[in-house]
């Protein structure tokens, strides 16, 4: 389908879904442009490397660092054999690509590992395929999809794409942001008339929840069998992100109420609330810190060094790909590092 026609469609499933029932919530608007089957961004089109680039497509070091990451927790877990190894969102597969392959040595892991993808997007899952083929993927579209045992699960740029709700203060009571079609036929944002039923007291301004950080919580804290989870996403840890829904496309930021299903949309991960969440749920929470707090205690100098003395033309690039990774102003301070354990005993590598 052209690309036109495809967001022509995308308008007019939500202008209908809008006059039926009046105007939606932001989550709901994000869910269909990301989700839906047939136009939706993720399952149609997504361009990892193109719209948006993502740490593992800038340098092969962060899937490597990962993948050492990934051996050295499954040996604190005493070495289960078999357990789950599952990525949230692989996108292009290029993250485990790179960790696996450095884990070659590894032979009892290896062979340990049963690789599970949990990935909505048909058109990823094809990509996945081929480049993971050797490791013989299963997909499954959501967590809870899971088979019990133990597990070790890694999830980058994954968070940010959970649809959110926004709300706003306005004369002492809470009102849910919407999305309607204003006079001209153009989509615009609004509020809505009553009092939401949320309760989040003294604050004002737009905020933002993630209704899907809790279900993500709840499926890992059900799990019987020890796991240690990894979440790196750009977010923040001490306040409640504002208004932060974005659009991208090409590479440019762009009006999120435009180009609908054409675009990446996407929000800034509240890392406060999910250690709230899974301290809640009696799950032990290691971080967040910075991604390059994390990369540096995993040991990217000793790395890049390492390749670069094997490989001294590519020195620039691979310099070049660590710098973006953890300079303050580009990645290394924006985006954190969570891990959610099963228990607390070893504080897992990075840490
Ligand atoms: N982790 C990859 C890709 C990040 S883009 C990387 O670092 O390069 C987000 C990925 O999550 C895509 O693969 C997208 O299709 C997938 N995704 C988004 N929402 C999802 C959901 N609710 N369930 C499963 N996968 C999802």
């Amino acid at each position: 389908m052209r690309e036109s026609s495809r967001v022509n469609s995308i308008e007019n499933k939500l202008k209908s879904i809008i006059q039926l029932n009046g105007p939606i919530s932001v989550s709901k608007f994000m869910t269909v442009c990301l989700y839906d089957q047939e136009d939706g961004y993720y399952a149609t089109h997504p361009k990892i490397g193109k719209d948006f680039c993502t740490a593992p497509e800038i340098s092969q070091i962060f899937g490597e660092l990962i993948g050492l990451w990934l051996v050295q927790e499954w040996q604190s877990m005493n070495c289960p054999n078999p357990f789950l190894l599952v990525e949230l969102g692989p996108g292009r597969g290029t993250l485990l690509s790179d960790a696996l392959r450095v884990t070659r040595k590894y032979t009892d892991f290896i062979n340990a590992a049963q690789l599970y993808l949990v990935e909505t997007s048909p058109v990823l899952r094809e990509v996945q395929l081929s480049s993971l083929s050797e490791y013989s993927p299963r997909f499954v579209e959501s967590l809870d999809n899971l088979p019990p045992g133990p597990l070790l699960c890694i999830g980058n740029e994954f968070l940010d794409c959970l649809p959110a709700r926004q709300f706003v203060h306005k004369d002492g009571v809470c009102h849910e942001r919407l999305i309607g079609v204003d006079e001209t036929g153009a989509f615009a944002f609004g509020i809505s008339e009553d009092k939401s039923g949320v309760q989040y007291d003294d604050f004002e301004g737009i905020f933002e929840v993630q209704e899907g950080l809790g279900t993500v919580i709840e499926y890992i804290s059900e799990r019987r069998e020890k796991f240690r989870t990894l979440f790196i996403d750009y977010g923040t840890s001490r306040q409640v992100p504002d208004d932060t829904l974005r659009a991208f496309s090409s590479g440019l930021q762009t009006d999120p109420l435009s180009n609908l299903g054409g675009c990446d949309l996407t929000v800034d991960v509240d890392f406060g609330r999910l250690v709230r969440l899974a301290r809640n749920s009696a799950i032990d929470v290691f971080g967040p810190i910075t991604q390059q707090q994390f990369l540096q205690g995993l040991g990217i100098k000793t790395r890049l060094d390492l390749l670069i003395k094997n490989n001294p033309k590519a020195a620039i690039t691979l310099e070049d790909g660590v710098r973006r990774l953890i300079d303050p102003m580009e990645m290394g301070e924006k985006f954190k590092v969570v891990c959610l354990s099963s228990d607390a005993q070893s504080t897992p590598l990075g840490f």
